[in-house]
């Protein structure tokens, strides 16, 4: 299966939430059956991390968005843990600070996008200001509503820089929410990550959908796709995840720079180094 074909919102369509199951797994089974090609994935991210730095032409934003308990920080986890730190960084945007309220909502990310050759995660992004802000009426419809064309401009500026802009939504269930929450309440080190505003967000569940559901047919670009990932398995979502980021490098076909250097001479110069020894 494609999986990019499969999970891209098409630009132009009427794309819809429902289109998607949450806890589709692709015939897979269970974690163990997704291992080997989990590992795969991983090892070519790896790889194509250390191509990305080494050649310092191309960067890679990968965004990142869901509801409460989604998934954001698990994803992290497994996509950014197979790199090699040097050359990553994940942004996270929380309500934006005065600094950041006194600019233009896209200020921010413009500041923690990818320099050539990094990774940059955004853990939430810019489209909280079509997301959050919409649902709780932060700014007049008249304000939100003319934020999908400026997103889209940004980001094309962004992939006519080299970067290549990669978006995921991390699709789960109602049901698979309260399930999480659950998991949460009963374990002592997650209680940290509670609030009682993951209920009250829980209550906007369909105008979050509803919004979401915009910015998705909205911002879903040949240049900027949009994937909803199904969420509801963490190692589903991992494995999607991983397999669509690592495909959409290997077409950058990249390779190792030639070496600045003579290697007859590095050659040569190692060999007297040899035989004089320790
Ligand atoms: P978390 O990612 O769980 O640490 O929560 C960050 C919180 O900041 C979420 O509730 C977001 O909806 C909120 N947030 C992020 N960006 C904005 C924004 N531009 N305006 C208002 N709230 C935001
Ligand atoms: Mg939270």
């Amino acid at each position: 299966m494609d999986y990019r074909k499969r999970f891209r919102v098409k630009p132009g369509s009427k794309f819809k939430l429902s289109d998607q199951a949450p806890d589709f797994t692709d015939k897979l089974e269970s974690e163990e059956e997704a291992k080997a090609q989990l590992d795969h994935y991983q090892h070519r991210l790896r790889e194509f991390q250390d191509l990305l730095w080494v050649n310092q032409k191309h960067s890679l934003l990968i965004v990142l968005q869901a509801l409460d308990t989604g998934g954001k920080d698990g994803t992290i986890n497994h996509v950014l843990g197979a790199m090699n730190p040097q050359g990553c960084r994940v942004a996270h945007f929380r309500q934006p600070s005065a600094e950041e309220a006194a600019h233009d909502f896209l200020w921010r990310a413009h500041r923690d996008a990818p320099a050539a050759g990094e990774v940059v995660i955004f853990n939430r992004s810019h489209y909280e200001d079509v997301l959050v802000v919409r649902v709780h009426d932060l700014v007049p419809k008249s304000v939100w509503s003319k934020r999908y064309k400026r997103i889209d401009s940004f980001e094309k500026e962004l992939v006519e820089h080299d970067t290549l802009v990669l978006k995921f939504f991390l699709h789960i269930s109602k049901a698979e929410q309260l399930k999480r929450l659950k998991a949460r309440l009963d374990d002592p080190a997650k209680h940290w990550k509670l609030s009682a505003g993951d209920f009250a967000e829980r209550e906007h569940w369909h105008d979050y959908s509803k919004a979401y559901e915009e910015a998705l047919r909205e911002c879903s670009t040949a240049h900027a796709p949009w994937y909803v990932i199904p969420a509801d398995h963490k190692w589903f979502r991992n494995l999607a995840v991983a397999r669509i980021v690592v495909e959409h490098l290997d077409e950058l076909k990249m390779g190792y720079p030639k070496p600045a250097v003579d290697l007859k001479r590095i050659k040569a110069l190692y060999k007297k180094a040899a035989k004089r020894g320790a």
